[in-house]
């Protein structure tokens, strides 16, 4: 298949905000492209693999990592926007940076790590990739960071809260922190990773639920999207039902169901997009959210995501290693604050050089940047006792 122009609403790299240090542009990529690639180069991104989406990285190698899900979401997300003419590249690198920032262990590991941060500003993960990506990776000569496009950065940044908008906008006035103080929207591509992110963990999550034996395939029966799927896949495939095709039935479920939210988002979209015409990418920004689902798909999305989040992530058996986890986490950060020369030497010098509150942000993107298993190892280090693994 040819591959299509982009629309006039589309992120064209030839009218970026460009970065925040000039630099000439590469003979034969775009500057979507490089951004893309840097991030596939950064220490971050290597270090996705060894962080936990729900279950432990440890726990068996079959089980989504935050690496695997960040290629799932640049998977959906380029098919969606090659469809609808939107920027593919700049979706793949907003894609798989987008959980650069994620603490170990998955939400649990976060959500210590904000309860640590609650008297220092809090910590908030979308903020902490864009954080790694603007700051703290250490690849050229003369400044920090990947120095990468206005719009990627915004694509990052997902969500922001207003008082750390506050503090953006004052550190680069009209950035990437001005939409959440003006109510505005970002790019399409922006928006489309959203949204793909949602359809990725959603799906991959019954299917590590159902490998790990955490959910059953007669629970998914309650959820309406998965069962519709299900059904049809039995209708045209009845030896799907003998219980040695179980994993089968499972994948061609999933499968079909992907793509119906797939060909649903890009109905929907197109639907908006036609009703709202927008001329540019500015006009986007200032309208409301155009990729979307339709209002059926994101009813039965909303109870799949309902289902996953009672059945699965409060599972007994996920709460008991989600306590763990935290634990973890805490314990590090008392260490860390208590002991900054426990972390390693770049951290211990410069948490060592600034008050409470720079020192308490830079134990925080020590134990952010950690992967699961050196948490784990760290915090049997400093404490004697081995909590997981
Ligand atoms: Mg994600």
């Amino acid at each position: 298949m040819e591959l299509p122009l982009l629309a006039p609403y589309a992120c064209d790299p030839a009218f970026s905000r460009g970065r925040q240090y000039p630099e000439i542009a590469a003979p034969t990529r775009t500057e979507y492209q490089r951004d893309r690639d840097r991030i596939v180069h950064s220490t971050a991104f290597r270090r996705l693999v060894y962080k936990t989406q729900v279950f432990l990285n440890h726990e068996g190698d079959l089980f989504r990592t935050r690496l695997t899900h960040s290629l799932e979401v640049a998977q959906l997300g380029r098919s969606i926007a090659r469809t609808l003419c939107i920027n593919e590249d700049l979706v793949e690198a907003i894609s798989l940076a987008h959980d650069l920032g994620h603490t170990p262990f998955g939400h649990a590991g976060q959500d210590a790590l904000n309860e640590c941060m609650k008297p220092f500003g809090g910590f908030e993960h979308n903020l902490q990739s864009l954080r790694v990506v603007d700051r703290l990776e250490e690849r050229y000569p003369a400044y920090d960071g990947l120095n990468l496009s206005f719009e990627t950065r915004e694509g990052i940044l997902k969500h922001c809260s207003p008082a750390n908008a506050q503090l953006l906008e004052m550190s680069e006035p009209q950035g990437v922190g001005a939409r959440f103080l003006q109510k505005m929207r970002p790019s399409l591509e922006a928006q489309l990773c959203n949204l793909a992110d949602e359809i990725a963990y959603n799906a991959h999550d019954v299917d590590d639920g159902v490998r790990s034996g955490l959910l059953s395939m007669a629970q998914l029966e309650e959820v309406a999207l998965f069962d519709r799927y299900r059904a049809e896949a039995l209708k045209e495939h009845p030896q799907l039902a003998s219980p040695s095709m179980q994993r089968r039935c499972l994948h061609e479920s999933i499968r079909r169901m992907l793509s119906a939210q797939v060909y649903d988002v890009i109905a929907a979209t197109r639907l908006a997009l036609d009703e709202c015409q927008p001329a540019d990418v500015q006009a986007v920004r200032r309208m409301p959210v155009l990729v979307q689902f339709s209002a059926f798909m994101r009813e039965q999305s909303l109870e799949l995501k309902r289902f996953l989040f009672r059945a699965l992530y409060r599972h007994p058996q996920v709460m008991e290693t989600t306590g763990n986890a935290k634990r973890i986490v805490r314990e590090l950060f008392a260490i860390y604050v208590e002991r900054p020369a426990e972390m390693k030497p770049a951290y211990a010098e410069k948490a060592q050089l600034g008050d409470a509150q720079a020192g308490a942000v830079i134990v925080a993107d020590y134990i952010a940047g950690m992967t699961d298993r050196f948490a784990i190892r760290e915090h049997e280090r400093l404490s004697g006792q081995r909590l997981m693994g």
